[in-house]
């Protein structure tokens, strides 16, 4: 048995799987390990899932809940797709994906949504699991009371391109780093190549794509939103 690399890192009675761990069994006496990953999903797309699916064996949890931002109570640098249609993408992504979920708290809460509010709406046996990426990891220090996040949630990293990870720990002492294969994606990355008429398809689910493809969702995606890939050349003239 390898050596827990945290102490509430405990081994659990699962019976090894192909790939050497399997999702452990269903709840029974003990209490339910619930790993949260928060985002606009502006679209949902393959490093999400990538990422709630790493954490779910990587710290062995029961369910993992894919939570949309609600609708922005300030105005900020760009419109958010409306809430609806990202829950709409959520759900299409993680339809019948055993133990992946869609949880709406934040969707129809009005002002400010603070992740402390979140977590503290759960019930107190419940044990939560922050999942964030990197780039937000980081950020976690200026989020309001995140000494409480800390106090009710463990924090699972993973890796994203263009974060030094070695900053993590420096920052979130506590915070777990999953092993995970980086991938370079973003929805912001997806919004620009579906407004361009560049192919994303296998960016997302195939039910997300055939979702934004029908409703023509990020054709207006402002030009000033474009992404260059780190070897996109320009085309002389
Ligand atoms: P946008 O480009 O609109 O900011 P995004 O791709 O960053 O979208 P978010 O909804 O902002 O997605 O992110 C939700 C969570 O998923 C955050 O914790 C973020 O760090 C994480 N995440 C998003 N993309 C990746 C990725 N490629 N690798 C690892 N984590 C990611
Ligand atoms: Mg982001």
């Amino acid at each position: 048995m390898s050596t827990p690399s945290h102490s509430w890192d405990v081994a659990r009675p699962t019976s090894p799987g192909r790939f050497g761990w399997s999702p452990r069994p269903a709840p029974m006496l003990d209490s339910v390990r619930t790993g949260i990953l928060g985002g606009t999903f502006d679209p949902i797309h393959i490093a999400h899932l990538h990422a709630g699916e790493t954490a779910l064996y990587g710290a062995d949890l029961d369910r993992v809940l894919f939570m949309p931002a609600g609708e922005p109570w300030q105005k900020g640098d760009r419109a958010l797709t409306p809430v609806g249609q990202r829950l709409e993408m959520t759900r299409l992504a993680i339809d019948g994906v055993e133990r992946f979920e869609v949880d709406e708290r934040e969707v129809h809460r009005d002002g400010p949504t603070y992740t402390v509010d979140t977590l503290l709406s759960f019930p107190a046996g419940e044990e939560l699991f922050l999942i964030l990426g990197a780039d937000a990891a980081l950020g976690l220090p200026t989020w309001h009371r995140w000494e409480t996040i800390l106090e009710r949630a463990r924090i699972l990293v993973v890796p994203r391109p263009g974060t030094d990870l070695s900053l993590i720990t420096e920052v979130v002492p506590t915070a777990r780093l999953l092993d995970m294969a980086a991938l370079d994606v973003s929805s912001t990355l997806i919004r620009s190549m579906a407004a361009e008429g560049r192919p994303y398809r296998f960016l997302v689910p195939p039910q997300v794509h055939t979702y934004i493809e029908k409703t023509g969702l990020y054709t207006q995606f402002g030009s000033g939103d474009r992404v260059v890939l780190a070897n996109d050349q320009e085309e002389s003239p």
